[in-house]
């Protein structure tokens, strides 16, 4: 039995009949950029999400580094982020012109450790960059309450969380500012490159607006230095036929991890996921969407190969923490300066994880796991 680590095709073949006329519809009326379908995508996924203002920008690297220069964010500033997160994160802080500051992640989440956090900010630090790894909200209480109290800007790195609960509000719509990237492997996922900003705050989205289409609010009319970072027509498109399936293939998710959780549970040496409270089986609300089900294994790498022989796809998210990364040398970090980041970055493992997966292809994976182990 084959389990790819995702399968995108499967998707596309469930939703192709609905697809490929709205495609063609953007083809035929030369919709192509910030054309009427990128505007009511905007308007959908605001409703969604239960936020004031979403505005389509071109990935999601592009609305953490547009947030942050709607935010405020230059040179000289400090933005915070977590150790423990894809290296986009800390790119777009990097292209705003601050400079990146990384703490641990809490042993149990996986997400930013706010005791650690508290000790990181500085009379330099203008923003905070939580992000809901793996599909998981961070502990948001403690961040906001720690931002808050020195006027800190919270910008949320939910490019993995997209449709995730925290008290009550989606993941992306806690803090100040929320990014999403639609990337095509994630919960939402466009067929290209794509992304977000939401925000309650009018001016900050008057300021995305501007900022990802040149500066401009008519043609040929600069008001400042902008960018050249758009959702297209096509991709705003296809993310409106998906963004109706969004919860239910989250749903799909949540089962297959419970599904993973329950049967590897009684496999030695297997850390399964930590959920949070919300996260529990059944919440109407979860804070865990699962865009990545991540276990730790002892012995990982030989448990990859084991688990490649016998047709089963992995991933690691991810290999080399941020701060050990030759790009990033400059922040001066060194192996040690992160230990929880650096252990797990030898331990863990992701399995297959997409609504389309089968029980029998997890009860699979599980056997193959616990024979890895024996
Ligand atoms: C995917 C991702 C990004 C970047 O999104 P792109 O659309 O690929 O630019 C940023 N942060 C996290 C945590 C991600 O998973």
């Amino acid at each position: 039995m084959k389990v790819p680590f995702v399968d995108l095709g499967l998707q596309y073949q469930s939703l192709k009949s609905e697809l490929l006329p709205t495609i063609e519809d953007v083809c035929a009326g030369s919709r192509f950029i910030l054309s009427r379908d990128v505007a009511e995508f905007e308007k959908e996924f605001a409703a969604y999400l239960g936020a004031n203002h979403a505005v389509g920008v071109a990935s999601g690297t592009d609305a953490l580094h547009l947030a942050l220069r709607a935010a405020g964010v230059g040179p000289g500033d400090e933005v915070i982020t977590v150790a423990n997160t894809f290296i986009a994160t800390v790119l777009a802080i990097w292209q705003a012109g601050a400079r990146p500051v990384l703490v641990d992640c809490h042993p149990d989440s996986y997400n930013m450790d706010p005791g650690k956090l508290k000790r990181a900010i500085t009379s330099r630090t203008r923003a905070i960059i939580p992000v809901h790894l793996f599909g998981q909200a961070a502990d948001m209480d403690a961040i906001l309450q720690a931002a808050k109290a020195k006027g800190i800007k919270v910008v949320e790195d939910a490019c993995q969380a997209h449709g995730a609960w925290h008290n009550g509000k989606r993941a992306g719509t806690i803090g100040d500012i929320g990014c999403f990237s639609f990337y095509p492997g994630k919960n939402l996922g466009a067929y290209g490159d794509g992304g977000a900003v939401v925000t309650n705050d009018a001016g900050i989205a008057d300021k995305i607006r501007l900022l990802r289409d040149y500066g401009q609010r008519e043609k040929y009319r600069h008001l400042f230095k902008g960018f050249n970072s758009r959702l297209d027509g096509v991709q705003a498109a296809v993310l409106r036929v998906k963004l109706r399936r969004l919860d239910s293939w989250n749903r799909a998710r949540i089962e297959h991890a419970e599904a993973y959780t329950k049967q590897l549970g009684r496999v030695s040496r297997v850390q399964t996921p930590v959920l949070s409270v919300s996260s529990r089986c059944g919440s109407e609300k979860p804070s865990h969407v699962f865009h990545l089900y991540v276990i730790r294994v002892p012995g990982r790498d030989e448990v990859i190969r084991k688990l490649a022989s016998d047709g089963i796809q992995t991933g690691i998210h991810y290999p080399v923490p941020v701060h050990l990364q030759p790009a990033f040398e400059d922040l001066g970090y060194t192996r040690g300066s992160f230990p929880v980041t650096e252990e797990y970055a030898g331990q863990i493992l992701s399995l297959p994880m997409y609504a389309e997966l089968t029980e029998e292809q997890i009860r699979h994976v599980c056997d193959c796991v616990a024979r890895a182990l024996e």
